[in-house]
């Protein structure tokens, strides 16, 4: 019932990964991706013994135990049904001053061009979700026009937790320096409050027929994961619920970035084995393609299942005139 595409496309030297379920179609979409991440950039507290160890119990390519880097990547997932089409988390975007993040900093990728060619310009998307509001997931929430930082997908409404929203309004009051969240918040949802396209929500809510967000917090005080009613059972984005495969064998393991440690382990726990119990289609936002998959719970593990991809597609930009 629900079938991996994976998706080439040569002239922008990019991959994509589409699942199709009946008239659904979800890509997978990274703004980066195959990154050798260091580990001590992600997991502090990873000894390199438990590295090595962990890196055996892995897909190939997961763990550089050598190098000490993990394969990651930061996917955005578009949704595309008749009735709407939505894009859940946003990236790094392009341009963004973030000195102290090298990799983000003043970056030049083709994210828009990827959704583009695969039929999705920025005027199509209806709605954007940030799950939270790390930079890493709200860049392309804006683009540069020459002047100022305008919303990028210009016939959108975008959503964000409530309570997300909340907590970083605040530090960005208390400190109107613009160093919240790397600069994003100035840069990336400061100029979406402005335009008046971003609403704060109550979570557990409905955001759209069959989609809703609801609670995840712990890595980020306000996190939601996005979750998607489809006829082959629900499919649930995680964010940053989870960082990385390692945290399946380890599973006590919190990435630096979790604001309260304790909580994001409970949240992890209940919602992958929530996950589990439903045999919901998960699609983590740091997993390298395929990055979907199906979880399931056995005892005290927890373990992740990819889907096979099933077919290989081609996609080149339309409307180029064929040379002769
Ligand atoms: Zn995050
Ligand atoms: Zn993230």
């Amino acid at each position: 019932m629900a079938e991996l595409t994976r998706l080439r496309l040569p002239e922008l030297s990019a991959t994509a990964d589409l699942l199709t379920i009946g008239a659904t179609r979800i890509y997978r979409v990274a703004d980066m991706e195959g990154i050798g991440w260091p580990v001590k950039a992600m997991f502090g507290a990873l000894m390199p013994a438990d590295l090595a160890a962990a890196a055996e119990k892995l897909p190939e390519g997961a763990i550089d135990a050598v190098n000490a880097t993990l394969d990651l990547s930061f996917n955005s997932y578009l949704i595309a049904r008749p009735d709407l089409t939505v894009l859940i988390d946003a990236g790094i975007g392009n341009g963004k001053e973030r000195p102290d993040r090298p990799a983000w900093h003043r970056r030049s990728g083709r994210f828009l061009d990827v959704l583009t060619a695969l039929g999705f310009p920025p005027e199509s998307i209806d709605l954007v979700v940030n799950t939270h509001l790390h930079a890493d997931h709200v860049g392309w929430n804006t683009v540069h026009d020459g002047q100022g930082w305008r919303p990028t997908f210009c016939k959108a409404r975008y959503v964000v937790p409530h309570a997300e929203l909340d907590h970083w309004s605040a530090l960005h009051a208390a400190d109107p320096s613009g160093a919240t969240l790397h600069g994003a918040f100035v840069d990336s949802v400061l100029p979406l409050v402005e335009a008046g396209v971003l609403t704060g929500v109550e979570t557990p809510a409905e955001i759209a027929p069959g989609l809703s967000l609801e609670p995840a917090p712990g890595h980020s005080p306000g996190m939601a994961i996005a979750r998607l009613r489809t006829e082959a059972g629900d499919v649930c984005f995680l964010a940053d619920l989870i960082h990385h495969p390692i945290q399946l064998v380890m599973t006590g393991l919190n990435s630096n970035f979790c604001g309260d440690p304790t909580q994001a382990l409970v949240t992890r726990d209940r919602i992958l084995r929530r996950c589990a119990a439903e045999a919901a289609i998960v699609a983590p936002y740091h997993f390298a393609s395929p990055a979907f998959g199906k979880v399931e719970a056995s005892g005290d593990a927890v373990s992740l299942h990819y889907f096979p991809v099933s077919r290989d597609d081609i996609i080149l930009p339309a409307g180029e005139p064929e040379l002769s």
